[in-house]
């Protein structure tokens, strides 16, 4: 069998190069010998292989000094409970806008440690749209204002960045984080489950100024404490090994794409590609509203279920899976992350013309 075009939203496709490099690598990394998963996370072999991870994440994204960048656990849902957690001790109050269903849930968790307000919200239109924001939206004593830079349920993106002014902006970048260049000195704190852009599950990114240290609620658990995290190079316990360094061969493979300016793109032309299908198409239904549309995730559906069900069998038998969309949307979602490559998306663009030819 050969390798399918994987559209999941995550776990999702990862480059075949740094696939291959692993296995090459598996028995024995360079002269170690031994596997990157045998190794002590406190040896030199392994501290090297993940201080060079750290520093393609900081090349990549262009991350200040005064950043501190950490390697955790527990998933952005963990986080959704540290943030709060390290951040909500001054006024106790917080900003959510309630963009989609993993905002949502965000806000929800910080609810049991302060005073959470939903700035804005587009709950009751489905989440087919990124509300609109001003300054006026966020409160000037908020201890920060929480985003989701883009959504993957939804398929849904921030065309632009709030201006927060002094309130520290807190984004989940989970599903588009490496996939377009954002000027992290505009955010407080970045967080990101590694499964759609980063690398494997089982990793977490956490970016945060360091000025934004050391405020953790006393109930704080230490592994969530992200200053004790920072102190301690991201191993107050024993950090997720192996999906680190898959990570890091994930970002030498982005970093010979042209790094993230490189792979936007591409990212750009891959979304353009299928939109211009759905748009050009009386048959397919783009779901998330044209100034909000995700290029990370698309969402759309045939004219009724069933058919929908059948677009997403018969695209698995060319070679296309993991089609169906959220149970939420219902539908069909393409996640078209970094490692899906331009002729995946052509080859699906080509299965849905055909697909509308024998069932319009
Ligand atoms: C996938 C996803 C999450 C959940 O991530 P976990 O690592 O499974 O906790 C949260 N937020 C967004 C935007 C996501 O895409």
């Amino acid at each position: 069998m050969e390798r399918v075009f994987n559209f999941a939203a995550g776990p999702s496709t990862m480059p075949q190069e740094a696939l291959q490099t692993a296995a090459n690598e598996m028995l024995m990394f360079e002269d170690t010998g031994m596997s990157v998963m045998e190794m002590s996370h406190r040896s030199k072999m392994y501290l090297n292989i993940f201080n060079e991870t750290e520093a393609l994440v900081r090349d990549l994204m262009h991350i200040p000094d005064d950043y501190a960048v950490l390697f955790l656990q527990g998933g952005a849902t963990g986080q959704f409970a540290a943030v709060p957690m390290n951040l909500l001790s001054g006024s106790g109050k917080a900003d959510y806008v309630d963009s989609g269903n993993f905002a949502h849930g965000a806000m929800v968790e910080a609810q049991k440690y302060g005073k959470i307000r939903c700035a804005a919200s587009s709950r009751e239109d489905n989440y087919t749209y990124i509300p609109a924001l001003t300054p006026a939206d966020v409160d000037p004593e908020a201890d920060y204002f929480y985003i989701t830079t883009n959504n993957t349920i939804f398929g849904t993106r921030y065309a632009s960045i709030p201006d927060t002014g002094d309130v520290p902006l807190v984004a989940d970048m989970s599903s588009n984080i490496l996939s377009e260049p954002y000027d992290v000195t505009r955010f407080g704190a970045i967080i990101a489950g590694a499964q759609k852009n980063i690398g494997p599950a089982g990793l977490t990114l956490v970016i945060v100024r360091r000025n934004l240290l050391g405020k953790a609620l006393p109930i704080t658990p230490k592994i969530m404490d992200w200053k004790k995290m920072d102190e301690n190079g991201s191993m107050l316990n024993t950090p997720s090994t192996y999906p680190i360094y898959m990570a890091g061969l994930c970002m030498k493979w982005l970093k010979k794409q042209g790094g993230v300016e490189g792979i936007e793109k591409v990212n750009i032309e891959k979304a353009n590609l299928l939109y211009d299908t759905l748009d050009n198409s009386s048959f397919y239904r783009p779901t998330a509203r044209k100034d909000s549309r995700s290029r990370m995730n698309v969402t759309f559906t045939t004219p009724d279920a069933d058919t929908d069900a059948k677009f997403v069998k018969e695209a698995a038998a060319c070679g296309l899976v993991n089609l169906k969309g959220h149970r939420l949307v219902g539908g069909i979602r393409a996640s078209i992350y970094n490692a899906m490559p331009v002729e995946g998306v052509k080859a699906l663009c080509a299965f849905m013309k055909k697909f509308e030819g024998e069932n319009a």
